[in-house]
């Protein structure tokens, strides 16, 4: 039998909360999206405008909402250092401020809520690969630490409401994740590689671009999030989420050069400060507990995220205005 719920997306205009939005509704669910624009666009969304069970609402999760919904996925949040260093008190706020409000509103519903950690909460880690019970090696004082403290923060206020209120909630770890309706601006590596790539300007690899990373395509991070919230109440992460197949960020400038048949060049910037040395999610635990692992190459998801570029970049309307 087929149970339809009502589901609130934090942050749905975003990158993966749209393609959680159109996931849901294709499962036959309502979707409530709500979001602030500060980063997300309506544009992420409106293809789904027209839908029966869609709603949009604009608001900003630093402030209480009252709703009647049956699961809350809390994605709101600036995620890339760019747009997240812009307004840093603003970034601490929404994890922090916004976990609470949205744990009050879980807390007061009795339902389910899954709040979109990350691996940021690793810092520049000194085990490799990350597991979940590894502590983390964060600088509190530095440029990205009101991201990285801010997340940390609502994951403190998630297990205590679990132990204080016996609230249903599920923490999932995200590592690197890249697709189409990434924002073209955001300075995340994927989307500048591929923008550059395509407009034929030079590709900025920071430092010497041996950091690594590990890079999840996005329909297969909206499956591990919808198979995590389908757990039974004992479980509550904190789960990697991720794909485990590391890359220095060198071989991937060099993949998307080849992938582009682009003419542009490498070029060198300086390593942004406190930029993590390497990454890469030990996934055991998804994989027992969700029976989950990516699907998706490297090699095909850069090329459906290329085309997604090659196509918005030929659109008219600037994307700052969308
Ligand atoms: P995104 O910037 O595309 O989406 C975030 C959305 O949250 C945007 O639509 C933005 O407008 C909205 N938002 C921001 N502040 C808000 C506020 N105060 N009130 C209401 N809405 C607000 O980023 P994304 O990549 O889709 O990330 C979604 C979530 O996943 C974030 O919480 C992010 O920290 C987390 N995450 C993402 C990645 C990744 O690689 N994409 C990795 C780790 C964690
Ligand atoms: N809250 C909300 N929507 C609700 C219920 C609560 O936004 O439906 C907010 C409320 O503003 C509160 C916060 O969530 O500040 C935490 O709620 P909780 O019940 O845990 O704490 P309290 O109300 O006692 O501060
Ligand atoms: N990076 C890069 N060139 C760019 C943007 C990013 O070399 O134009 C590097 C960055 O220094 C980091 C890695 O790519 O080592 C991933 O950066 P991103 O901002 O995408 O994610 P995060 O650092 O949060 O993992």
């Amino acid at each position: 039998m087929h149970l339809e719920k009502r589901v609130l997306i934090t942050g749905g205009a975003g990158f993966l909360g749209s393609h959680l939005a159109e996931r849901l509704l294709e499962a036959g669910h309502q979707v409530l999206c709500l979001d602030n624009f500060l980063t997300g666009s309506r544009r992420n969304l409106e293809h789904l405008f027209a839908h029966k069970r869609f709603e949009l609402l604009r608001h900003n999760v630093t402030e209480p909402v009252y709703l009647e919904v049956d699961e809350i996925y809390n994605l709101a949040c600036p995620a890339s250092p760019i747009h997240y260093q812009r307004d840093p008190v603003h970034t601490t706020k929404t994890s922090v401020l916004g976990a609470i409000n949205m744990l009050g509103l879980a807390k007061r519903l009795q339902c389910k809520i899954l709040q979109a950690s990350t691996s940021e909460i690793y810092g520049d880690p000194v085990v490799h690969p990350q597991t979940e019970d590894y502590w983390g090696n964060v600088n509190p004082i530095g440029p990205r630490s009101c991201y990285d403290e801010g997340k940390r923060c609502a994951e403190t206020l998630f297990f205590d409401y679990r132990r204080q209120h016996n609230l249903n909630i599920k923490v999932a770890r995200i590592f690197n994740t890249y697709g189409p309706r990434m924002h073209p601006n955001d300075g995340r590596v994927v989307s500048n590689f591929i923008v550059q790539a395509l407009l034929g300007k030079d590709i900025t690899v920071f430092g010497e671009g041996r950091q690594t990373r590990s890079f999840c395509y996005v329909d297969d991070m909206v499956s591990a999030f919808i198979a995590l919230m389908g757990t039974s109440s004992e479980v509550t992460g904190p789960v990697n989420l991720g794909n485990p197949h590391e890359f220095t960020i060198a071989e991937l400038a060099e993949k998307v050069i080849e992938l582009t048949n682009s003419k542009s060049r490498i070029i060198h910037c300086p390593l942004p400060q406190d930029d993590p040395r390497q990454r890469k999610p030990d996934i055991s635990q998804a994989r027992d507990l969700l029976n989950w692992k990516p699907q998706v190459s490297l090699d095909t998801g850069l090329r459906r995220t290329i085309a997604y570029f090659d196509e918005l970049l030929a659109s008219t309307t600037p994307y700052g205005q969308m």
